[in-house]
Formats: C-alpha cells, sequence, structure tokens
C-alpha cells in the first residue's frame, strides 16, 4: 500500500502501557447520547433494580442497539437530565453467561459489541445483517492521546485471535485486513504466528504518521471500493468484544480507555465502564479546573463541558489540555526552542525529537492563507484543503465538490500544521453538511413533481 500525506507529530503526554484500576464508583451516569447513538427507548422504569448487562435503553435509529447496564444497580431515571443514573452499584462484575437468544448478529447487538463496529466510509454503524466486502481490524491508533492497540491486546491475545475467527464466521472468501503498526514488532510477530494457516486474514502495515490509520483512508488504499458493498472497520477492542459475546456469552460492559495530553502528570490507560463518574476521573488525575477536557484523541474528540458527569458508552480516551494562562512576555518574538511547527521555521528544528507541550493557546496566529502548501502534503485522503478553503471563502460549493471535498475524514491534520490556524477541518465539516442538506432538498422537490 502506498501512503500519502500524514504526519508523525510529537507530543508529550501520551500514555503509557500501563493500566490503571480505578476507585468503585457507587453512583453510575450513563449519558443517554453520544457521537452516533441517541438512546432515546428507555426500557427501564425509576426505582426497578438492574443486573449487570440488562438493556437500558435503545437506540431505534441504529438497529436498535442498546445501552447496557455495567453492574447490577438501582434505576434512576429522573435525577440528572440526559443521563440514566444507576445507585448502588454492585462493586464487582459478576462475569456471568447470559443467555441471548438470536443469531450471531443480533447476540452482538444485544450484548454490546456492536457499537464497536463503523462502516468505513460513513464512520456510521453498519448494518449488521449485512454481508460486507471485508473487514479491516486496526490495531494502530495513532491519534496522539488515544488508547492504544497494543495495550489493549497484549495480555489478550487468544481472545483477539478467537475474535478474529468470529470475524471470520461473517465472510465467505472475504478477507479481513488485519492493520499493524510495524509487521516485525514483536507484537505483530506474535499475532502472525496466531493467525498463522488462517489465509483470510492479510496483515497489512501502516506508516506511523497521523491519518494514516483512518478507516476511509485505508479502505481506498486497500482499493476497497464504496459502490461494492459495506465495509466493516473495528478496532483492536472490537474484536476482543466479539469474542467476549460469540466465545463467552459474557456483556461487553468494561473498557479500557486513555487519560493523557499535556496536564496530565502521569499518562496511563484506565479500565473502567460507560457511566463511569467524570468526577472520580478528576480526582483520581487531581485535574484542576484550570484545564480542557477532550472526549476523544487532540484531532477529532469533542470539548467536554463542565456539566458532563459520566463517560459515554463511546469514549475511546480523555485528553487532558493545559489552559493558556500566563501572557508570553514577547510571545510574537519567540524564538520557539520549545515549539514544533511543520514549517521547522522555529529554533525547535534544531532539537531532533522531542514532546511538546500543548495548550489551548493559539498565539495569536490567526491570518489569511499564506499558500504554504503545508495542507496539501499532509492530509492522508490526497485532496487539496487550501483550494477547497479558497472555494468556500467565495461560496464557491459546487467547484469544492468538483475538487472532492467530499473525500475529506476529517482528520483535522490540515487545520494542526496550518501556520494561519486556519480552521480548515470545520469549515469542511459544514460544508459537506450544506452539500448534502441541498441534495437532500433538491431530491425531495424532484420527488414531489
Ligand atoms: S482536508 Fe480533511 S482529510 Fe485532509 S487533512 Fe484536512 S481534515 Fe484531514
Ligand atoms: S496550511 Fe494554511 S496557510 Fe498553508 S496553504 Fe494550507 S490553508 Fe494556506
Amino acid at each position: 500500500m502506498k501512503f500519502k500525506g500524514g504526519y508523525n507529530i510529537s507530543l508529550g503526554g501520551k500514555p503509557v502501557g500501563e493500566v490503571v484500576a480505578m476507585p468503585h464508583p457507587e453512583v453510575l451516569y450513563l449519558p443517554l447520547q453520544s457521537r452516533r447513538f441517541v438512546f432515546g427507548e428507555i426500557c427501564v422504569e425509576d426505582g426497578q433494580r438492574v443486573n449487570e448487562g440488562d438493556v437500558l435503553a435503545i437506540d431505534v435509529n441504529n438497529y436498535s442497539v442498546g445501552l447496557l447496564a455495567p453492574r447490577e444497580s438501582t434505576v434512576r431515571l429522573n435525577q440528572v437530565e440526559g443521563y440514566i443514573v444507576l445507585e448502588d452499584a454492585a462493586r464487582t462484575v459478576k462475569h456471568q453467561e447470559v443467555k441471548s437468544e438470536g443469531t450471531k448478529q443480533e447476540k452482538l447487538l444485544n450484548l454490546g459489541a456492536w457499537q464497536w463496529f463503523y462502516d468505513a466510509y460513513s464512520g456510521e454503524l453498519p448494518n449488521p445483517f449485512s454481508s460486507p466486502q471485508a473487514i479491516i481490524v486496526s490495531t494502530v491508533s495513532l491519534e496522539p492521546f488515544s488508547a492504544r492497540g497494543d495495550v489493549q491486546i497484549k495480555d489478550n491475545l487468544s481472545n483477539f485471535t478467537r475474535g478474529l475467527e468470529q470475524l471470520q464466521s461473517f465472510l465467505e472468501y472475504q478477507p479481513i485486513y488485519l492493520v499493524v503498526p510495524d509487521i516485525k514488532s514483536e507484537l505483530s510477530k506474535q499475532i502472525g504466528e496466531q493467525v498463522r494457516g488462517h489465509a483470510w486474514v492479510k496483515m497489512v502495515e501502516v506508516p506511523l504518521r497521523y491519518g494514516c490509520d483512518n478507516f476511509a483512508v485505508l479502505a481506498r488504499r486497500l482499493g476497497l471500493k464504496r459502490s461494492e458493498g459495506s465495509i466493516w472497520a473495528v478496532r483492536a477492542e472490537g474484536v476482543l468484544a466479539v469474542d467476549q459475546v460469540l466465545t463467552l456469552s459474557r456483556p461487553c460492559i468494561s473498557r479500557m480507555i486513555s487519560v493523557g495530553g499535556p496536564a496530565v502528570s502521569t499518562p496511563v490507560h484506565i479500565e473502567i465502564m460507560a457511566g463511569y463518574p467524570m468526577q472520580l476521573i478528576k480526582d483520581g488525575f487531581g485535574l484542576s479546573s484550570a484545564v480542557r477536557i477532550v472526549n476523544g484523541g487532540v484531532f477529532t474528540g469533542e470539548l467536554v463541558g463542565t456539566e458532563i458527569k459520566g463517560i459515554d458508552t463511546e469514549c475511546r480516551g480523555l485528553t487532558i489540555l493545559p489552559e493558556h494562562e500566563e501572557r508570553e512576555f514577547l510571545g510574537f518574538v519567540r524564538p520557539g526552542w520549545d515549539r514544533r511547527s511543520y514549517s521547522g521555521c522555529f529554533l525547535s528544528s534544531l532539537r531532533g525529537e522531542f514532546g511538546e507541550r500543548l495548550t489551548t493557546a493559539v498565539r495569536g496566529e490567526e491570518r489569511a492563507c499564506i499558500s504554504c502548501n503545508f495542507c496539501e502534503e499532509v492530509c492522508p485522503a490526497g485532496i487539496i484543503p487550501y483550494l477547497i478553503h479558497k472555494y468556500l471563502y467565495g461560496d464557491q460549493l459546487e467547484e469544492a465538490e468538483e475538487i472532492r471535498i467530499d473525500l475529506c475524514v476529517e482528520c483535522g491534520l490540515c487545520s494542526f500544521v496550518c501556520p494561519s490556524k486556519i480552521e480548515l477541518m470545520k469549515e469542511f465539516i459544514e460544508a459537506k453538511d450544506l452539500i448534502a442538506k441541498e441534495k437532500e432538498e433538491i431530491r425531495c422537490e424532484q420527488e414531489k413533481k
């Protein structure tokens, strides 16, 4: 596979491989909404005692995927708006087998494993009852501060390969592409040993440049066409979830997430469950109010408001950034010994590798495009961000479409390297939404006629 674009970003605060146990929560706050899901149909009553793995609510627009109770507990429906609160949560997981009738697909949906799957091109939840043209399994996570696949599978290698075998049962002759960062690494060799003899697993190495692990980019590079059927994409934790459900008949209720970023003194992975109280995480990591918390990685995550009470069902990591509070004296003339720039124009380019301390400061660099071309160089989708920006600036949506704004995978790399700090990704997301809306309106009008 040939890769164009991507950027190897060296930022301080990446989570190490250590997995830390967190204190037991007495109360869980399960958000009824996450990035892809809206659990609008409540299946339990206020005051009801539930067991771990019971379905609390479902998302009717997403194949009725369920929000599961992570522990035996008592339901409170009206305590906090937007959440199901679970009180008196039992201390331990029972690891009980659950009798789930139905097909394998129904079990994945009902026991919480299907939530880890994506359609490679759209990023949405794929149809579990469809037959995919291929499955992409990625052990690579290149967004700084995100949970690492190697940490998740290093002590669960046999579960991982069993999960791959379970996935294979959904396919006939179609392949599973197993994406690894380095085919010669010890972990890749161990995985290779385990899947030896499984001709349906094809190992694929990707360069360690952010953006190259994006599922849509991978699908395109693998030559998998959107028009030829869906492509299921799943990360290491999803394969472990498949094993948990289909081999062990247990609901997926715990998750390993990362807590990283320059405001965390000891960036690590933690094992928790959906609904884990945000306050316990803040206390556990000694986070002051002078930080910004991002749900997800630094490029594609969402800023967490102060009102957030618990971890949602899709959270893969928290990125903590320090607020930039103090004014930098003559900041604009600083030579940049401790600041990285894609252009290499700061003194830091003489230092070699170092982990830059990222803050929330934009350092006053907002200005017009200077045609430096950096955004095009790094774009893993192979499009020309500055040109699209120019067209959007002039309200020329059709022209932006012609030069394939639709191929943008929303990785945020162009915004990161842009020396003018133009919010390119944000612009492109808004423009794509507008184009989709206009097309829908045209379709509706044509239908009426
Ligand atoms: S244009 Fe889209 S795909 Fe390309 S770098 Fe920017 S956000 Fe990423
Ligand atoms: S990186 Fe920013 S300044 Fe450079 S060409 Fe792209 S949009 Fe223009």
